[in-house]
C-alpha cells in the first residue's frame, strides 16, 4: 500500500464511519480545522480516560486541574511566550506562500520554486479581545500549551491539597498555536488538545524522575499497540534544547508522511516556577525553595492518528478493512445483530442489547447480509460482534465473533457479561 494512499484510506474511512469530518463542511470549510463524529469523540475519550486513570486515578502523587484557556498576558510575558514562542517564516517572494524555514529543504519556495526571503520569527500565540472595544488593553492571548496552568496554580495547589514532593499536577485541555504551515491531516492544526503532567521534584532527583517518566511513556506507547519499531526516542543534543533544560526527548513516530514527533520529554529546571515566583515550603525542615520540574506532554489528536494509522490494515485473505485496534480504544465495544430481520429474533435481539448496554458501548445493526455487518464492524474496529438466530429463541445462547481471528463461539445469554468483561479485562494495557 503506497504511504499517501494509505492516509487517503485512513481519511476517507474517517469521514464516512463518523471519526473525523472536515470542519464547517457545509459552509465550504475553514482549511486544516477538523469536527469528530461520534466515533472520533469516543476514541478521544478512551484515550484521555484511561490517561487519566493511570496517570491521576491511580496515583498517590498526581493531582488534575483544568486552567482557563484565556489567562492574563502576564502569565505569557513571565513564561517568555510573548518573547520567545515563534517559529522561523520564510515567504516566497514570487507567490508569497509562507513556510516554517526548519520544514523547507533547500532555498527554493516548495510551491512555484520561487525565491525565498531570509528567515524572521513569526510569534505563534493566537490573539483576541476581551470585551466589546477591540483596543490594545484588551489584548488577550489563547493559550499554546496547558503547561502554564499549572505552574502559575502551583502553590494553589501545594496549599489547598497538602502536598509534599515529589507530586504532580496533570491537566488535559485545549490550545491554540498560529502556526505557519498545519497540516498533515490532524497531525497539525491551530486548535489541538494536550495532556500534560508537570511533575515536581528536588534538584537533586531530576535524572530519576525523567527515567521514571520515560519509561512510564514507554508503556503507554505500548497500551497504544504502537509497534516498537515505528518509535524513536531522539535525544536533543547540547545546543539545541532549551537554554534551561538538561535532558529533553521528542518521541518520534513514523507517521505514513513521515518520522514525526508524537510527544515530548523535558526536564525544564525550576525555570517556570522561577518566572511566576512560585515557591514551596517544606513543613519538615522549614525550609523555601523553588522545586524543580520534569514535563512529559502528549497531544490527543497525535496520538489518534497514530492508533489509526497503525491499526488500519487491508486484510485480503478475509477482504476486510480493519482495524485491529486495542480493545480498550475502540469507540465500539459490541455489537448486537439479529440473524435476519425477523419480529422473533429482533425483539430477542433488541432485548440483549437492552442488557449490554449499561456495561459496554454497544451498535445495534440490523440491516444487511451479517457477513456485510460484520464488516462495518471490523472497520470501526470493534471487538466483538453477537448473531441472535433461530436457535437463540430455544437454546438462550448467541455466537460471539471475535474481530481479530473471525472465530466464533456459543455463549449463553447469562454468562455474556462476565464473558465479555473478562476478555477485556485480559487486553486491558498494563
Ligand atoms: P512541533 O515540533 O511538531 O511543532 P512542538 O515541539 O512545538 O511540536 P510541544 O510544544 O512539545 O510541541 O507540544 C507538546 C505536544 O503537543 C506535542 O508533542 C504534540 O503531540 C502536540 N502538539 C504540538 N503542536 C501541535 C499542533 N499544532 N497540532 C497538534 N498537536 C500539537
Amino acid at each position: 500500500m503506497a504511504t499517501e494512499s494509505k492516509m487517503d484510506m485512513i481519511i476517507s474511512l474517517a469521514k464516512r464511519r463518523g471519526f473525523i469530518y472536515p470542519g464547517s463542511e457545509i459552509y465550504g470549510g475553514l482549511s486544516n480545522t477538523w469536527d469528530f463524529g461520534p466515533l472520533g469523540v469516543a476514541l478521544k475519550k478512551n484515550i484521555k480516560d484511561e490517561w487519566w486513570r493511570r496517570f491521576v486515578d491511580t496515583r498517590a502523587d498526581m493531582v488534575g486541574i483544568e486552567s482557563a484557556l484565556l489567562m492574563n498576558p502576564k502569565v505569557w510575558e513571565a513564561s517568555g511566550h510573548l518573547k520567545e514562542f515563534s517559529d522561523p517564516l520564510v515567504e516566497c517572494k514570487n507567490c508569497h506562500s509562507r513556510f516554517r524555514a526548519d520544514k523547507v529543504e533547500g532555498d527554493k519556495c516548495p510551491d512555484c520554486s520561487g525565491a525565498l526571503t531570509p528567515a524572521r520569527q513569526f510569534n505563534l500565540m493566537l490573539k483576541t479581545f476581551l470585551g466589546p472595544v477591540e483596543e490594545a488593553a484588551a489584548t488577550v492571548y489563547f493559550r499554546p500549551e496547558t503547561a502554564q496552568g499549572m505552574f502559575v496554580n502551583f502553590e494553589n495547589v501545594v496549599t489547598t491539597s497538602r502536598r509534599r514532593l515529589p507530586f504532580g499536577i496533570a491537566q488535559i485541555g485545549k490550545a491554540f498555536r498560529n502556526e505557519i504551515t498545519p497540516g498533515n491531516y490532524i497531525f497539525r492544526t491551530r486548535e489541538f488538545e494536550q495532556m500534560e503532567i508537570e511533575y515536581f521534584i528536588r534538584e537533586g532527583e531530576w535524572e530519576k524522575y525523567f527515567n521514571h517518566w520515560l519509561s512510564e511513556m514507554k508503556k503507554w506507547i505500548k497500551a497504544l499497540g504502537l509497534p516498537d519499531s515505528d518509535v524513536i526516542y531522539e535525544e536533543i543534543p547540547d545546543g539545541e534544547r532549551a537554554h534551561y533544560s538538561k535532558r529533553t526527548i521528542d518521541v518520534k513516530y513514523q507517521f505514513p508522511f513521515g518520522l514525526e514527533e508524537l510527544y515530548g520529554l523535558a526536564y525544564r529546571g525550576n525555570f517556570d516556577l522561577t518566572n511566576h515566583k512560585q515557591t514551596f515550603l517544606d513543613p519538615e525542615t522549614n525550609e523555601r525553595f523553588i522545586p524543580h520540574c520534569i514535563e512529559p506532554t502528549w497531544g490527543v489528536e497525535r496520538t489518534v492518528l497514530a492508533v489509526l494509522t497503525s491499526s488500519y490494515e487491508e486484510d485480503e485473505k478475509l477482504d476486510r478493512v480493519l482495524l485491529r485496534l486495542p480493545f480498550w480504544l475502540a469507540p465500539v465495544k459490541v455489537a448486537v445483530f439479529p440473524l435476519m430481520k425477523k419480529p422473533e429474533l429482533t425483539r430477542k435481539a433488541e432485548e440483549i442489547a437492552t442488557l449490554l448496554r449499561p456495561h459496554f458501548p454497544l451498535e445495534y445493526d440490523e440491516s444487511g447480509s451479517v457477513g456485510k455487518r460484520y464488516r462495518r464492524q471490523d472497520e470501526i474496529g470493534t471487538p466483538f460482534c453477537l448473531t441472535i438466530d433461530f436457535d437463540s429463541l430455544e437454546d438462550n445462547s448467541v455466537t460471539v465473533r471475535d474481530r481479530d481471528s473471525g472465530d466464533q463461539q456459543r455463549i449463553q445469554i447469562s454468562n455474556l457479561i462476565s464473558y465479555l468483561n473478562e476478555k477485556f479485562q485480559a487486553n486491558h494495557p498494563a
